[in-house]
C-alpha cells in the first residue's frame, strides 16, 4: 500500500473533524483520490475492524459482556461530548496485568485489566479513556503514520499490529515474533510532546462536561509516574507510547487549578466490575480468604456491596455456590441494585441444579434493565438449560429485533435451534454471527451448508439464497477493495 504524505493544512485543518475526505477537499489542493482514500476514517475504520478480528482471537481478550458493557457505557459516555460525535468507538478489555491502554484506527479502545485495577476512582480510568478518545478524534493516528515517512512503514495494518504486539506479553506468540518489528515501529508511533498535550486538553474536556472529576486526569498519571519510576528502565507501555514529562503535569495541574472543583462519586458499577476482576486473578481461594478479611476489617470505604459482591463471585469460583448464594442475600438486604448482581443470582441458582430458578430471576429483572445485555444471553442460556428451547426462541427473537447486529445472540440462537434440531435455522444463525464478526467465508460455509440442509420452508429458503449472494458480493467488494489500496 502506497502512503502519500498530506498537505499540512488538509491534516490540521480539517483532520480534526473525522468528515467524508471529498466533501472537505473542496477549495484545497487536488492531493489525488487515492490519497483521500487511503487516510479517510472509513478506511482507518475497516483496519480496525480487521485487527479486531485478531484482537478478539486473543487469548488475553476478555469477551465478559458485563466489563464491556460498562466500559462501552463510561467510553461512550465521554465520546458523546467531542466536538465531531460521528465517529463511533468501541471500548475492549485485554487480559494483562501490566497498566496500558491504546488506541488502535477506526475508534478501537483497548484498555488493560491492570489499568481498571489501578485506577484509584472511575474519574482516573475515565480521564484515561478520554485522553485515547482524543488521539482518535484529534487523527492522531493518520497524522503519525503520514508524517513518519511512507518508506519505513509498510501499512497501517503492519503498524496497527506492532501496537498489541508491543504490549507486553511475553506468553503470547504474536508478542514474541513480533517483538523486535514491533519495537522498531513502536518507536516512530510513540505520541509526540504536541500530540500528548493535545490529547490531555482535548480529553479534559470531555472529562468536565461528562460530570466527572478532572482531577482524576493529574491523579492518573502522576501515579503511572512512580509506577515508572519502580519499573526503571522498562516503564509500562503506557508510558513508552505516552511520553509523560513534567512539563506535561505541570500543564495539566494549571489546566486543572482553573477548573472550579468538582466532586464525582464513582458508581457502583464501577466498585462491581473492579471487584470482578480482581476475583478473576490469582487462585480463588486466595480471592477467597482477601474479600473475608476486608469484609471482617470493614475495611470497604463505604462500599460494602462491592466487597460483598465480590467475595460471592470468589466463592462462586471456589466452588461454594451456597456459601456465595448467602452473600448475594447479604446484597439485598444492604438494598444494592446492579444488573450485575441479578446475573450472579442467577448463575448462583444455575450452579445448584435449578436453571428454572434462574430464568425466573433474570425474567423478573429484565423490565428493569432493559438494555442489559448480560441478562439477555444469561436468560437464554438458563431456559436451554431448563431444557425449554421453545421459550429460548421466543427470546432470541424479540432480542435481534432490537440487536440485529449482535453475534453474540445470533450464537445463542444457533445454539437453540440446533436444540430444536432445526438444522437450516441453525446454520443461518451461525452464518449472521460469522458475517457480523466480518468473517465472510465461514459465514458463506454456514449459509451454504443452511442451503443443504433441506428442512426449511419456501420462504426460509429463499432467505437463504438471498443473503448468501449478498455475502458473496460483500467478499468480492472487498476483495477488490484490498487489491485497489494495493496500487
Ligand atoms: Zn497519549
Amino acid at each position: 500500500m502506497k502512503l502519500y504524505p498530506f498537505a499540512t493544512a488538509l491534516v490540521l485543518g480539517v483532520g480534526i473533524l473525522a468528515a467524508p475526505p471529498l466533501s472537505v477537499a473542496e477549495g484545497l489542493p487536488d492531493l489525488g483520490e487515492a490519497a483521500q482514500a487511503e487516510f479517510s476514517p472509513a478506511v482507518e475504520r475497516r483496519t480496525g475492524e480487521s485487527i479486531m478480528l485478531e484482537v478478539r482471537r486473543d487469548p488475553a481478550w476478555l469477551g465478559d459482556p458485563e466489563i464491556n458493557g460498562y466500559l462501552n457505557r463510561i467510553g461512550n459516555r465521554l465520546a458523546a461530548q467531542s466536538e465531531d460525535a460521528r465517529q463511533e468507538f468501541e471500548f475492549f478489555v485485554l487480559r494483562d496485568s501490566t497498566l496500558n491502554a491504546f488506541a488502535m484506527p477506526g475508534g478501537y479502545i483497548g484498555v488493560h485489566t491492570g489499568l481498571i485495577l489501578a485506577a484509584a476512582s472511575e474519574s482516573e480510568l475515565a480521564a484515561v479513556l478520554a485522553h485515547e478518545i482524543s488521539h482518535v478524534t484529534q487523527r492522531h493516528l493518520a497524522r503519525l503514520i503520514n508524517k513518519s515517512g511512507q518508506g519505513q512503514v509498510t501499512s497501517l495494518l503492519a503498524l496497527a499490529v506492532a501496537i498489541l504486539a508491543a504490549r507486553s506479553s511475553p506468553d503470547l506468540a504474536v508478542g514474541a515474533a513480533m517483538a523486535g518489528q514491533g519495537a522498531a515501529i513502536q518507536n516512530q508511533l510513540n505520541y509526540s510532546r504536541d500530540f500528548e498535550r493535545e490529547a490531555d486538553r482535548v480529553g479534559l474536556g470531555l472529562l468536565e462536561r461528562s460530570g466527572f472529576d478532572i482531577r482524576g486526569m493529574s491523579g492518573f498519571f502522576e501515579r503511572m509516574q512512580k509506577f515508572g519510576r519502580l519499573y526503571e528502565n522498562n516503564a509500562p507501555g503506557y508510558l513508552r507510547t505516552h511520553p509523560l514529562t513534567t512539563e506535561r503535569l505541570a500543564d495539566m495541574g494549571n489546566r486543572i487549578q482553573s477548573r472550579p472543583y468538582k466532586q464525582a462519586a464513582d458508581s457502583l458499577e464501577f466498585q462491581l466490575v473492579r471487584a470482578k476482576l480482581r476475583v478473576q486473578e490469582g487462585a480463588a481461594h486466595d480471592a477467597v480468604t482477601e474479600f473475608e478479611s476486608r469484609l471482617r476489617d470493614r475495611n470497604f470505604a463505604g462500599a460494602e456491596a462491592a466487597v460483598r459482591y465480590g467475595l460471592a463471585q470468589a466463592l462462586l469460583r471456589d466452588g461454594k455456590a451456597a456459601a456465595a448464594e448467602r452473600e448475594v442475600g447479604e446484597l439485598r438486604r444492604l438494598k444494592a441494585e446492579s444488573p450485575m448482581i441479578e446475573t450472579l443470582a442467577a448463575l448462583l441458582r444455575q450452579k445448584q441444579g435449578d436453571a428454572t430458578g434462574a430464568a425466573a430471576i433474570l425474567r423478573a429483572a429484565q423490565p428493569r434493565y432493559p438494555q442489559d445485555r448480560a441478562i439477555a444471553y444469561a436468560l437464554v442460556d438458563s431456559l436451554l438449560e431448563a431444557g425449554q428451547p421453545q421459550q429460548a426462541i421466543k427470546v432470541t427473537e424479540e432480542d435481534l429485533q432490537n440487536y440485529p447486529s449482535d453475534p453474540r445472540m445470533h450464537l445463542l440462537q444457533a445454539r437453540t435451534w440446533s436444540m430444536l434440531g432445526r438444522r437450516l435455522q441453525q446454520h443461518r444463525a451461525l452464518a449472521e454471527a460469522y458475517a457480523l464478526q466480518g468473517q465472510l467465508a465461514p459465514a458463506v460455509e454456514q449459509l451454504e451448508l443452511a442451503q443443504k440442509a433441506g428442512d426449511g420452508n419456501f420462504y426460509e429458503q429463499s432467505q437463504v439464497d438471498s443473503r448468501l449472494r449478498e455475502v458473496k458480493k460483500r467478499m468480492a467488494d472487498d476483495a477488490k477493495q484490498a487489491k485497489d489500496a494495493k496500487k
